[in-house]
C-alpha cells in the first residue's frame, strides 16, 4: 500500500500543511521532516507519541505511517497509572516527543526521540499494506477502562475517503481544530484528514471562540467539535455578533463524539444560518455515519451510513430490524473497511464484540426514520432507562431539560425503583445556582414536551457534570456519587 497521504510528495512544495500557533508547516517542510524522523524509527512495531498539541505530534504521526509502524498516542494529561497501563499493553518501542516535553517517570523508561520538525529527508519510505496496524488508539474510557483499539491502515484511508465524499472534502479546505490529539476526532479526522486531502489545519492549541472567529474570517473553510464546544459557540452567539458573522461564512460545521444537543444546535441555525453536521463514529469503526454536506441536516439526527459502511438494528435477541419507522429501538451493528482488526491483547472482548458473521456490536442504541437517517438514543449501558414497561432513551429527555432556561446542562440515569422497574433521575446543573428550577417544574416541562412516562422522578443539582477529555458525560461518575 502506498503513502496514506500523497500530498506530501504531490502537492507544491510550498502549499501549507499545518499551523499550531504561529508555528507552520508546508508540505514540503512536512514531507522532509516525516522523511528524515521515519529513518529513525525503523520499519516495525510500534511508537507511543506523546500527543501535546503542537506541530511535533502530526509529523510524528505521520512519520510513524510512513514507516509503516503503527503509532499509540498517549494523552499528556492522562495520570501515570493510566499511562502506565497503555504502556506495558501497548509495548512501543520508543517516545516520539517534541523537544524539551517533560515526560513523566513510566515515559521515560521508553526510549526517547525528539521530533524534529525542521529535519530532512526523503519520501516516499515504507510499503506497509492495509492490513498493518497504523494505530493504537484508546478508547475515551466513558464506559469503562479504555481498551487499545488496533485500527489497520485501510481504516484510515476508507474512513477519510467516505468522509471527503459525504463532506465534499478537497485540497481547498482548511480546518479549524481545538481538538486533543489522541483521539480519533482530533487526529484522525482533523490532522490526517486534511492531510490526505492535501488541503491544511489551524490549530487553536486551547479551542475558544476568538480563535474560531478569527480562523474563519481569514479563510478557514470547515470547523470540527465535540458539542461542549459548540455549546459554547451557542452560549457566545448572543454577545458576539462578529462570531456569529464569521461562522456564517464556513463552508461547513461538523459535530461529533457525542450527541449534540438539539437546542445549541437551534440556536447556532437560529443566530449563523448555518446548520450542523453530525457524524457518528468510535475509536473502534472510525466513521460510520454523517449527514451529508449536500443532504439535509435535521438536528438529533447522525445521518446516513457513510459509503462502503454497513449498518443495521437489531433486537436484544440479535433480529435485525427491518422497519424504517422512526420508533422501534436497536442496538446499531456495523460491518466494513471501516472497522478495527481487536483490541490489543484483549481477545475476549474483541471476541464479545463481534457477532459470528462479523458485525461489530456498537452498544449505541437508536432508531432509524423512514428515509434511513440514524437517530441516536444513547448506549446500551447507561442510557437506555427500562420504566413501567417502556424502553426509555436518555438523550431526548436531556434534550427537552436543556430547552428549560433555567437548565444549563443536563444528564438522565435511571436508577432501581420497586414499581417501575428503574426510574428516571435527571442531574442539572442550574443556569442560575441561586435559583434552580425546582424538580416539579422540571418534571412537567418534560411531561408536556415529550410524554408523562418520561418525566423524571428525582432531580440532583450539581454545578458541573464530570466529563472526560472529550467533554463526554461521565455518567459511571454520576451514579456512584
Ligand atoms: P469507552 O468505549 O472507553 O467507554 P467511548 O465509547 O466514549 O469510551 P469513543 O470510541 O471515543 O469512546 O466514543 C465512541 C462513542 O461516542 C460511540 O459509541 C457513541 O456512544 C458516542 N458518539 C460518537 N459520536 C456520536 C454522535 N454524533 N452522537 C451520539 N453519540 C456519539
Ligand atoms: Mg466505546
Amino acid at each position: 500500500m502506498s503513502s496514506l497521504f500523497p500530498a506530501l510528495t504531490g502537492a507544491p512544495a510550498d502549499r501549507p500543511a499545518l499551523r499550531f500557533g504561529d508555528r507552520s508547516l508546508t508540505y514540503g517542510e512536512l514531507g522532509a521532516a516525516a522523511g528524515a524522523l521515519a529513518a529513525r524509527i525503523g520499519g516495525t512495531g510500534r511508537v507511543a507519541v506523546w500527543a501535546t498539541p503542537a506541530l511535533e505530534t502530526a509529523v510524528a504521526v505521520v512519520a510513524a505511517l510512513e514507516a509503516g509502524v503503527a503509532a499509540v498516542p498517549l494523552n499528556p494529561k492522562s495520570g501515570e497509572k493510566e499511562l502506565g497501563h497503555i504502556l506495558s499493553d501497548s509495548a512501543p518501542s520508543a517516545v516520539l516527543a517534541a523537544p524539551g516535553e517533560e515526560l513523566p517517570s513510566v515515559v521515560r523508561d521508553l526510549e526517547r526521540i525528539d521530533v524534529d520538525v525542521h529535519g530532512t529527508g526523503p519520501l516516499p519510505f515504507g510499503t506497509a499494506d492495509g492490513e498493518d496496524p497504523a494505530l493504537v488508539v484508546y478508547t475515551s474510557g466513558t464506559t469503562g477502562p479504555p481498551k487499545g483499539a488496533v485500527i489497520p491502515r485501510r481504516a484510515v484511508t476508507h474512513t477519510l475517503d467516505a468522509l471527503a465524499d459525504a463532506w465534499q472534502w478537497t485540497a481547498d479546505d482548511v480546518l479549524v481544530h481545538g481538538l486533543p490529539l489522541f483521539h480519533v476526532h482530533g487526529l484522525v479526522l482533523g490532522v490526517l484528514g486534511p492531510l490526505r486531502r492535501g488541503g491544511s489545519v489551524r490549530h487553536l492549541g486551547r479551542f475558544g471562540t476568538e480563535g474560531v472567529t478569527r480562523e474563519l474570517n481569514e479563510g478557514a473553510t470547515m470547523m470540527f467539535g465535540v458539542p461542549t464546544m459548540y455549546h459554547r459557540v451557542a452560549q457566545a452567539l448572543s454577545e458576539d455578533p462578529g462570531l456569529a458573522q464569521a461562522l456564517g461564512k464556513a463552508r461547513l460545521l461538523v459535530s461529533g463524539s457525542a450527541a449534540l444537543p438539539v437546542h445549541d444546535h437551534e440556536r447556532i441555525t437560529a443566530a449563523t444560518g448555518q446548520r450542523v453536521v453530525e457524524r457518528y463514529g468510535m475509536t473502534e469503526t472510525l466513521m460510520n455515519t454523517s449527514v451529508r454536506a449536500d443532504g439535509e441536516a435535521r438536528a438529533g439526527t447522525v445521518g446516513v451510513p457513510l459509503p462502503g459502511v454497513e449498518l443495521r438494528l437489531v433486537e436484544e435477541d440479535g433480529t435485525p430490524i427491518t422497519s424504517y419507522d422512526g420508533e422501534t429501538v436497536g442496538e446499531i451493528q456495523v460491518r466494513g473497511p471501516n472497522l478495527f482488526t481487536e483490541y490489543l491483547n484483549r481477545p475476549d472482548a474483541t471476541a464479545a464484540a463481534f457477532t459470528p458473521d462479523g458485525w461489530f456490536r456498537t452498544g449505541d442504541m437508536a432508531v432509524r426514520e423512514s428515509d434511513g437517517y440514524v437517530r441516536i438514543v444513547g448506549r446500551k449501558a447507561t442510557d437506555l432507562i427500562k420504566s413501567g414497561g417502556y424502553k426509555i432513551g436518555a438523550g431526548e429527555i436531556e434534550n427537552a431539560l436543556l430547552e428549560h432556561p433555567g437548565v444549563r446542562e443536563a444528564a438522565v440515569t435511571g436508577e432501581p425503583d420497586a414499581d417501575l422497574g428503574e426510574r428516571i433521575v435527571a442531574w442539572i446543573v442550574p443556569a442560575d445556582p441561586e435559583s434552580p428550577p425546582v424538580a416539579e417544574e422540571l418534571a412537567n416541562h418534560v411531561a408536556a414536551r415529550l410524554a408523562p412516562h418520561k418525566r423524571p422522578r428525582r432531580v440532583h443539582y450539581l454545578d458541573a457534570l464530570p466529563r472526560n477529555d472529550m467533554g463526554k458525560i461521565m455518567k459511571r461518575a454520576l451514579t456512584a456519587s
